[in-house]
């Protein structure tokens, strides 16, 4: 048998750790300490039925686990040959066990494509990534392509940045390639900030050689010998793994000089970052990496010209760049297949908020918001009316039950004000205030403004206020159009997007629920 025992963040809180040291006990006590493989992966994206554990060959996965359950499923799964119901995933909607993870729904309606061996491998385990075709698409292009051959490669497959902004990766790359320098940089942005969002996190957790990979084909295709991960102090699993990857790809010669005695030298070094929502702009992002204090510049010149300490520099997000391996393995018209006409490929989300299935997915692009809310995240808890889903985090903006049947994709969801952001989407019911939502956002964005421009400085205190006057009871006649009126000025005026964005819950829940400010108003406490 192979355990695969998820180890990620989301299941160590929920007590993976006395479940895995429960199982050893179990096993050594069976005396079958030698005849099953354990394996500790990361997440495998159904956060909310953690620990989880899957044994194959069979595939059968147990949820929920807790200590005591050990004893049974080695006795009689693993010694007896029979699965232990109890400990299989139940079907809300039947009550019935499901002990297959193909026969869930949360899994069926997924393709994953960047998070495939994300919880099917051991995360520190590099024999296991390359036996999983790892690497392979590294040492492809360094013996078969030239650096021009890798960006039209990615440039055909459609990749568009998966951190928010959506810009054409291929671009960013041909943009740094031609650019002139001595030395150049690739830069990959796991400042994951966003509330409710832990993809690159979990990417980072399950499968860190991936975005390795992603890293050293970017610095072959554009020129660059040197990369850095900015990773945020608060992932210290991501981190921990990410470290012992890097050592890994030294120790065997995929990292730093004359990789696969190609000629090609390229090194990784890790930053970590203090938790400043600001610092997963790129711009101060860069700073921070200088070693400066993380504040965002005028663009341009844009980094792929001048980027770190001066030099041309690509700064991908965690998701894109673990994208490019398996476009290159693949093959960009695979790709390019997946998806709709502009918006090419597969996107993560992370599913928070009221939902009953909370945790990671993987979808096509174009998917609508119902499916994803209803088919795999399994609707709203507790029989309450599914009210709205909040896309992109404090940038983002609110998507109602009247946008159920759009496809969620870069456009479609900026023709109705809000964006794809990095990929978090919170949920809620029925019972959910939308003005206190968009205090929350405001609140957020508030605090993490780095104060270097009046606009956004000023401006956002100010519609906090505003809104704070308004769920207390003392909004006055007028207060909405003021909210309106500072927003268009801020997202107008503020120097990053930042600022550019901080209005967006506002105006956005003032466009769909604005009965909800005026009742607000109305009523004085
Ligand atoms: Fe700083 Fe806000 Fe200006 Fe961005 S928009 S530079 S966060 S003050």
């Amino acid at each position: 048998y192979r355990l695969l025992l998820c180890s990620g963040s989301g299941c160590v809180s929920s007590g993976c750790k006395e479940v895995r040291e429960s199982l050893l006990k179990e096993l050594e006590k069976e005396g079958m300490l030698s005849s099953v493989e354990l394996s500790l992966t990361g997440c495998i994206g159904i956060c909310d039925v953690g620990p989880r554990m899957s044994v194959l060959p069979e595939g059968v996965f147990y949820c929920k686990l807790k200590p005591e359950d050990m004893k049974k499923i080695v006795k009689t799964h693993l010694l007896g040959g029979q699965i232990v119901e109890e400990c299989c995933y139940s079907d809300r909607s039947t009550g019935q066990k499901v002990p297959y993870m193909q026969d869930i729904d949360f899994f069926k309606g997924q393709s994953k494509v960047v998070l495939r061996d994300c919880g099917m491998i051991d995360y520190r385990s590099m024999e296991e990534y390359i036996f999983h075709d790892g690497y392979y698409s590294l040492a492809k292009v360094l013996n078969e392509f030239s650096s021009e051959q890798v960006i039209d490669e990615i440039k055909k497959s459609g990749l568009r940045g998966r951190g928010g902004g959506g810009f054409p990766t291929g671009v960013k790359w041909q943009l740094a390639a031609k650019s002139k320098g001595d030395q150049k940089y690739v830069i990959c942005n796991a400042d994951e900030g966003d509330p409710g969002a832990f993809m690159d996190r979990s990417l980072l957790e399950g499968n860190p050689h991936l975005v390795l990979e992603g890293m050293t084909i970017a610095g072959y295709a554009m020129g660059a010998n040197k990369g850095y991960v900015y990773i945020r102090a608060e992932y210290p699993l991501a981190l921990e793994g990410l470290e012992y990857a890097i050592k890994e790809a030294r120790d065997r010669n995929l990292l730093g000089k004359n990789i696969f005695g190609s000629g090609f030298d390229f090194d990784i070094e890790i930053r970590i970052g203090a938790g400043a929502f600001v610092c997963g702009e790129e711009t101060a992002l860069m700073c921070s990496v200088e070693g400066k204090r993380g504040e965002p510049r005028q663009k341009p010149p844009f980094p792929a010209e001048s980027g770190l300490f001066g030099k041309p520099t690509v700064i991908n997000n965690v998701e894109t760049l673990g994208n490019v391996p398996i476009i290159i393995r693949k093959g960009s018209d695979w790709f390019s297949e997946l998806g709709t006409e502009k918006s090419k490929g597969t996107k993560v989300f992370a599913l928070a908020g009221d939902i009953h299935n909370t945790g990671l997915i993987e979808v096509p692009m174009g998917l609508t918001l119902g499916e994803i809310i209803y088919d795999i995240g399994g609707g709203i808890p507790k029989g309450k009316k599914f009210k709205v889903a909040q896309t992109g985090g404090p940038s983002g903006g609110c998507l109602t039950k009247a946008h159920l049947n759009t496809p969620v994709d870069y456009d479609s969801l900026v023709e109705l004000g809000a964006i794809m952001g990095s990929g978090g989407l919170i949920c809620m019911d029925e019972d959910t205030c939308m003005v206190d939502v968009a205090r929350y956002f405001m609140e957020f964005v508030q605090e993490e403004s780095c104060g270097k421009c009046v606009a956004c400085r000023l401006g956002t205190k100010r519609m906090l206020e505003i809104l704070e006057r308004i769920t207390t009871g003392r909004g006055r006649e007028g207060d909405v159009e003021l909210l309106e009126e500072i927003g268009k000025v801020v997202k107008d005026t503020a120097l990053c997007g930042l600022g550019q964005t901080a209005a967006n819950p506002v105006l956005s829940t003032i466009k769909y629920f604005r009965d909800e400010y005026d009742e607000h108003i109305r009523q004085k406490y």
